[in-house]
């Protein structure tokens, strides 16, 4: 059995690598010292390194909790050719392999053993890891995918909230959690919830400085996507929708386009979902459409693009999923269109959620978060690493900083609008309010004796899509409250009482009216 000396030794001898990057060498010294860890790295960022070379200096078998089923295998492959001694438990081995791996573990033949969180926490495992334990024989406890702990993150696994236990009765054994999302909520959660709160806590910058965000209002969103892929034949990217049938929809579309297109969403049948994985990760240049099942864990490193064809429901989660893009460092592009319906769809998902008041409350701030991103006239890296608590300066690899928006006092449009929403009693949507403002004395306008309002043609210098620009930009900052369940009517906040009293001035930016970023070139 091969003994190292030292971390650099482990990197180099085994993994080929000749130096740490970013954190990674301080954090395996703290667990390969013994202490607890929680990592928030992104993807890409090197997170498997941290536990692994720590597995191989500390004495004994280290146990990776991950609920990647379907990624373990490949993981254990990866290691195994470097000379390592790994093994995963999980439901797709039958008994008898399942016994074979549980035997080298206990007779010290395994370095490395990742385990489903449910097989974890079976009577049966935890005799075993008890056993183990008694003999000093359980080197650590790596918990991936540590937001799974998180119960309103997408990635919810009950499972995960039982992991606690694992430091009530191994409490000599040092736990090092890992994820790449980082809310300042989410991180507390984790803490808490694995009960970490001795934890060193490792945050890596997040900055991901070959990826160009662009956000584009949607118009047609279709044919933008179709401008934003012209000139990227060839490149393997993913395109993220809500809806399962508009991920269908989308990839057959995409395809009949000339730009081969897989679907990948939580209603297929297994076997084609995961069928439909594996070709995108083996084969060259195919564009994946996909519902957020898609992701986590996705090891492809030339994912050229992320496109958003509906907004996330956060910055974590837009952070996350155009994470995906260019793990391999070559210059990748996250691109989003979105228009107001976006807003009020997302609104109708908190409303219906059937969470507690607190939580709604929070979902709706990390909405509007995002849409304070969108319609952000600053430096798009600024707003994203802002959120994540780092202070930048502008990037020059954003639509923003390419083009910086042109600032307008809007005061008086925003009072115009703010007043259209308060004599019409907050009932109404964008387009009503827009037809109002420019006296369109349309059916529904007549029918409401809208035309007989003070605001009534008030706003005939701005055109339609210069006024949805504005009632945007209000409910990203926070003026206007999108009301799904009063579909989608628009309503006052209290800072709107204070624009609306002239206490308050509003700066907004001229409407976006973006192409889509070239391609640099279609295949390299
Ligand atoms: P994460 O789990 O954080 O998404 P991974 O652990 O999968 O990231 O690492 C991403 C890629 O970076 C992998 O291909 C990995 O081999 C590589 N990598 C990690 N650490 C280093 C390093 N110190 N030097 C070179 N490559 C590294």
């Amino acid at each position: 059995m091969p003994t190292y000396s030292s971390a650099l030794d482990v990197l180099r001898d085994v993994f080929g690598y000749p130096a740490f990057r970013g954190e990674q060498a301080q954090i395996i010294d703290h667990v390969a010292g013994g202490g607890d860890a929680l990592v928030l790295m992104p993807t890409g960022g090197g997170k498997s390194l941290c536990y692994q070379i720590p597995a191989l200096l500390r004495p004994g078998c280290a146990v990776v909790v991950s609920p990647l089923i379907a990624l373990m295998q490949d993981q254990v492959d990866a290691l195994t050719q470097a000379g390592v001694k790994a093994a995963c438990l999980n439901s797709t081995l039958d008994w008898r392999e399942a016994q074979a791996v549980e035997q080298a573990m206990f007779s010290g033949n395994l370095d490395l053993v990742y385990i489903a969180p449910e097989r974890l926490l079976l009577d049966r495992t935890l005799a075993m890891l008890d056993a183990l334990y008694e003999a000093g024989k359980l080197a650590l406890f790596a918990i991936d995918e540590a937001h799974c702990v998180s119960q309103w993150g997408h990635d919810f696994r009950p499972e995960y909230l039982q992991l606690s236990a694992l430091h009530e009765r191994y409490p000599a054994v040092p736990r090092i959690a890992l994820t790449a999302t980082a809310d300042q909520a989410t991180r507390n959660e984790i803490l808490s919830r694995l009960g970490l709160g001795e934890a060193r806590v490792f945050l890596s910058s997040f900055d991901r400085p070959n990826i160009r965000y662009t956000v584009i209002e949607k118009d047609n969103a279709k044919k933008q996507l179709l401008g934003f892929l012209a000139g990227r034949q060839g490149q393997a990217g993913i395109v993220y929708c809500l809806s399962r049938k508009k991920v269908e929809e989308t990839a057959e579309w995409l395809s009949a386009q000339g730009y081969p297109a897989l679907p990948y969403h939580a209603g297929l049948p297994a076997p084609e979902r995961a069928a439909n994985q594996r070709r995108f990760l083996r084969e060259e240049g195919l564009i994946m459409c996909a519902t957020i099942a898609f992701g986590m864990g996705i090891d492809k490193p030339d994912v050229r693009f992320v496109a958003h064809l509906d907004l996330p429901k956060s910055i974590e989660a837009y952070y996350q999923e155009t994470g995906r893009a260019g793990r391999d460092g070559e210059p990748s592009e996250a691109w989003m269109a979105y228009g107001m319906q976006d807003v009020a769809l997302q609104h109708a998902r908190i409303a219906e959620s059937g969470a507690a008041e607190g939580q709604k409350i929070l979902e709706s701030q990390r909405l509007t978060a995002l849409l304070a991103y969108c319609e952000a006239p600053r430096c798009r890296r600024q707003v994203l690493l802002n959120y994540f608590g780092e202070e930048r300066v502008p990037c020059g690899n954003c639509d923003v900083c390419a083009e910086p928006p042109e600032l307008w006092d809007g005061t008086q449009a925003a009072q115009k609008a703010l007043s259209a929403i308060f004599r019409t009693g907050m009932r109404f949507g964008v387009t009503h309010l827009t037809d109002i403002l420019r006296g369109k004395a349309t059916d529904k306008v007549k029918q409401w004796n809208h035309d007989q309002l003070p605001t009534f043609g008030v706003g005939g210098d701005l055109d339609d899509h210069a006024w949805k620009s504005v009632f945007r930009q209000l409910a990203a900052a926070g003026l206007v409250h999108v009301d799904m369940a009063e579909h989608g009517a628009l309503q006052l906040t209290e800072t709107a009482r204070e624009v609306l009293k002239g206490q308050r001035t509003v700066q907004l930016r001229r409407p976006m009216r973006r192409k889509a970023a070239p391609a640099k070139s279609s295949r390299t």
